[in-house]
């Protein structure tokens, strides 16, 4: 579904939304829709096979008005340039919205990895950021994991550029393995922030967990451990699925066990022979109180919005909803959680773990769980009151936070020179 629709007109047209209600000045409109660097690299890895295949990457800086940008690497056959600007304006808008100092960034390879050995993968790698290097920095643009990349591919980015340093820079990069410089608590980050903010917004439409349903797209770090926390928070997860397909039972699916025989593999939850098989499609549009989208792009549109049985969507992936179907939703009633609020656990433990490097002085998981939790409960806290305030929907409520923010800080600073 994702190619048929351009997700930066989609991330621009929110922009429009809350600028609109911001009464933005037309010129600074203009600075917050475009990206501020974009860069496009080629660049050849030779194979097992000894042949050479070129390979297509991008480095995207939105924004830097509020600190050093920050955004993922991800590794995908689907990813363009205009998608991976879309995804930098929407890390500009989420750090905002936690107010953590940073702007936005995003990376990304035109890549199906399961084509590739774990040789091929860390050769692609280290040449990839080694072309888009002269805009990664600890201080000017840290990249982290996304859909496609894990704490290994964060560990061979972070030898990279600490060889070409010639001395270790841990801070350059965050989601690493804790033995070198990591976090505690960084993997399940992002998962466990959309679980938080899913309780907030439970009570809100007055939806009992315990009694509670829920469906989760995308079988991978985010989906897998909202998943999973879900199922520990008392919720009953009855779908899951992964690129492949779905498995549904209304009776519950044991997550757990699911997570420790098929994780990682794409398809793998389909052996499981106590459900019934669906296809993504079906899944989004099955029977429960709670669905949780944590895969790719423009999952809920104008064509499936209305199907949608859930009540409350909590967007685990980013821009998983259109802005059509947006509307549909509103006037279905259906809360969504945006993904600029309900995702931002994975950068705000990543925050923490740039500290952490920065000081080499690290925490407990307790901490950076308390610390994480109370990020994101203070941001739900703050959506709602602007969702109140301007009697909106709960995306623009996120983005008249966000985007005032970083307008803010552009106007603070002037527009050099
Ligand atoms: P991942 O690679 O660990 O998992 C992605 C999952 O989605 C896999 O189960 C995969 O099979 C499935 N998938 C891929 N294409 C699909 C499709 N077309 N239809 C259905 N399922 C599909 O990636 P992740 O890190 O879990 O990221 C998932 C989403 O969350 C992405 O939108 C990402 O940008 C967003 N996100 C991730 C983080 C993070 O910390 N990892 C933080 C914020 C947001």
């Amino acid at each position: 579904m994702s190619q048929h629709i351009n997700v930066l007109d989609m991330a621009r047209e929110q922009l429009a939304v809350a600028a609109n209600i911001l009464d933005l000045d037309k010129g600074l409109h203009d600075v917050l829709s475009k990206p501020m660097r974009q860069l496009i690299v080629h660049f050849p890895v030779v194979l097992d096979n000894g042949e050479v295949q070129v390979f297509e990457g991008y480095r995207v800086q939105h924004n830097a008005a509020r600190g050093p940008t920050k955004g993922g690497i991800r590794y995908h056959p689907d990813v363009d340039v205009e998608e991976t600007t879309a995804l930098a304006m929407w890390m500009t808008w989420k750090c905002a919205v936690a107010n953590i100092p940073y702007g936005g960034a995003k990376g990304s390879v035109k890549v199906d990895i399961k084509q590739l050995s774990k040789r091929e993968l860390e050769k692609l790698t280290r040449r990839f950021v080694t072309e888009i290097g002269s805009m990664i920095g600890e201080r000017s643009d840290i990249p982290a994991p996304d859909i496609g990349t894990n704490a290994q591919v964060m560990a061979w980015i972070m030898d990279t550029l600490s060889m070409q340093k010639g001395y270790t820079v841990p801070g350059v990069v965050t989601g690493k393995p804790i033995e070198l410089g990591g976090s505690e608590g960084r993997t399940e980050a992002t998962g466990r922030g959309v679980v938080v903010v899913m309780e907030e917004a439970a009570k809100v439409m007055n939806i009992d967990l315990g009694n509670a349903k829920v469906v989760v797209q995308g079988f991978g770090n985010v989906g897998a451990t909202a998943a999973k926390l879900a199922e520990e928070a008392g919720a009953t997860v009855v779908g899951i699925s992964d690129a492949v397909g779905g498995i549904y039972n209304p009776k519950g699916l044991p997550v757990h066990d699911l997570f420790n025989r098929y994780s990682g593999r794409d398809g793998g939850i389909r052996e499981y022979k106590d459900a019934e098989q669906v296809t993504n499609a079906q899944l989004l549009e099955l029977p429960c109180d709670i669905l949780i989208p944590a895969a790719v792009a423009a999952q809920i549109t104008k064509d499936n919005a209305d199907k949608i049985k859930a009540r409350l969507i909590v967007e685990g992936g980013n821009g998983p909803c259109t802005p059509d179907a947006d509307h549909i939703l509103s006037d279905k009633s259906v809360l969504v959680v945006p993904d600029i609020l309900a995702n931002a656990g994975g950068v705000i433990v990543s925050y923490f773990e740039w500290v952490q490097d920065l000081q080499n002085f690290f925490w407990e998981e307790n901490e950076v769980n308390h610390k994480l939790t109370k990020i994101m409960r203070h941001s739900f806290a703050s959506v709602e009151a602007s969702m109140m305030a301007h009697k909106t929907d709960m995306r623009t409520a996120a983005l008249i936070i966000g985007v005032k923010r970083v307008a803010d800080a552009t106007i603070r600073r002037g527009i050099f020179p």
